[in-house]
C-alpha cells in the first residue's frame, strides 16, 4: 500500500545497497532503479509514500568520495527542492556521515526531511538490510517531523552531523555518541521532539569544494616534530584538524611540535582540535598539555565528530570566509553539530 499524500525523491548516489557480486568483490549493478522499484513493490510494506527515483550521473563506492561529490549531490537537491516534500539519499556507508554533515551545512534552516540511508548488505541479497532501511527512511520523510538532515539506519534516526559509522560489518552500523537518537522505530516521537533543531534562517548555499583544503592529523605516542614540519611546509591546505588525546591534549615535552603549530597559526592556517575519544569533547583549559593549544590560537572543536568538523571547515573555506571568520564560526552551531 502506498501513501500518495507525500511526494518523495529518492536520490541514488552509489554504495553497497545497489551493488552485486562480481566474483572480484561488489560492483554497482546495472539498472538498479528498476530492480529497486520491483523490490519495493514486491515487499508488501504498509504506508510507503509514493516516490520518484533518480540516480547521480556517476555512481560511486563512497570510499572514493571527494568533497566535490557534495557539490553534485547538493546541486541536485537544490534544483529539485520545491518539487518534493522530502528526500531520501541512498549513499555508501563508509562516508555517509561526512556527506550528511556537509548537507546539513549547505542546507541550513531547511524545512523538509533529507534522510540518508544505505545498507551493509546489497539489496539483491536475501539477508539484506536495505529494504528495512529504505522503508523506514521513506516513512520518516512522510511523517514530516524530523525536518533536518538525518541518517536512518537499522531502525534509528540520527542527526546527520552527529553521526559516525561505528561498526564495519554489523547492521547497526551508525550511532551518534554525543547526541541521543532523534527517533527510533520503538520510541515515542513526542519524547524525541526536544532534540529538534531550533528555527534558523534559511540559508541554502552549495559551494564548489577544494579537495585539498583540509588536512587531518592524528596524534600518537612518539609523534615526531619532523613529521609536522614536512606537512606545514606544504601550502596547499588551509586548515588542519588535529585529533588529540582525551580532552584535547598533545605532548608538550617536545616544544618543537608547539612551535610548528604556532607557525601554522601565524601563517593563517586554521588549526582545530578534535578528540580521538568517541564520547565527550575537547576542553583545552583542563590540562597544561591542552592549555598551550588555546594559547596558540588552536580552535576547540568541542564535541563535534571528526566528520562534522571536517565538512564544516570545508564548507566555510569554500564559502570564502576569512580565517578569523572561520575560527569564530567553528565555535557556533549552524545545524546542531556542536553542544553549547
Ligand atoms: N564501500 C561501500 C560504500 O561506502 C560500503 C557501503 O556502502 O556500505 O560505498
Amino acid at each position: 500500500m502506498t501513501d500518495s499524500q507525500h511526494k518523495v525523491l529518492i536520490l541514488y548516489t552509489g554504495g553497497t545497497i545497489g551493488m552485486k557480486d562480481s566474483g572480484e568483490g561488489f560492483v554497482p549493478m546495472d539498472n538498479f532503479g528498476d530492480f529497486f522499484k520491483r523490490k519495493i513493490d514486491e515487499s508488501d510494506r504498509l504506508s510507503i509514500p509514493s516516490f520518484e527515483f533518480k540516480s547521480l550521473d556517476s555512481l560511486i563506492d563512497s570510499a572514493n568520495l571527494v568533497p566535490m561529490n557534495w557539490t553534485f549531490i547538493g546541486q541536485r537537491l537544490l534544483k529539485l527542492w520545491d518539487d518534493y516534500d522530502g528526500f531520501v539519499v541512498l549513499h555508501g556507508t563508509d562516508t555517509m556521515a561526512y556527506t550528511a554533515s556537509a548537507l546539513s551545512f549547505m542546507f541550513q534552516g531547511l524545512n523538509k526531511p533529507v534522510v540518508l540511508t544505505g545498507s551493509q548488505i546489497p539489496l539483491c541479497k536475501n539477508e539484506s538490510d536495505a529494504l528495512d532501511n529504505v522503508v523506514h527512511a521513506l516513512q520518516v520523510v512522510a511523517e514530516q517531523k524530523i525536518n533536518e538532515v538525518s541518517i536512518c539506519f537499522d531502525g534509528k534516526v540520527l542527526r546527520g552531523n552527529r553521526s559516525t559509522k561505528v561498526k564495519s560489518a554489523a547492521l547497526d552500523a551508525f550511532n551518534s555518541p554525543n547526541l541521543p537518537w532523534l527517533n527510533a522505530k520503538d520510541i515515542d516521537t513526542e519524547t524525541a521532539d526536544i532534540f529538534l533543531l531550533p528555527n534558523v534562517t534559511r540559508q541554502f548555499l552549495v559551494p564548489e569544494f577544494d579537495c585539498n583544503a583540509v588536512l587531518v592529523l592524528q596524534i600518537y605516542p612518539g609523534i615526531s616534530a619532523q613529521a609536522f614540519e614536512g606537512i606545514f611546509s606544504s601550502n596547499s591546505f588551509k586548515a588542519i584538524i588535529i585529533q588529540t588525546y582525551g580532552m584535547g591534549n598533545t605532548p608538550n615535552i617536545d616544544s618543537s611540535l608547539l612551535r610548528i603549530l604556532k607557525r601554522a597559526a601565524e601563517a593563517g592556517i586554521i588549526v582545530v582540535n578534535i578528540t580521538q575519544c568517541m564520547v565527550g569533547g575537547v576542553n583545552q583549559s583542563t590540562y597544561s598539555t591542552g592549555s598551550h593549544m588555546q594559547d596558540l590560537g588552536v580552535v576547540s572543536g568541542g564535541d563535534m565528530t571528526l566528520e562534522a568538523a571536517f565538512a564544516k571547515l570545508h564548507y566555510l573555506i569554500a564559502c570564502q570566509y576569512t580565517s578569523s571568520q572561520v575560527k569564530q564560526k567553528m565555535l557556533t552551531a549552524f545545524a546542531g553539530e556542536i553542544s553549547p
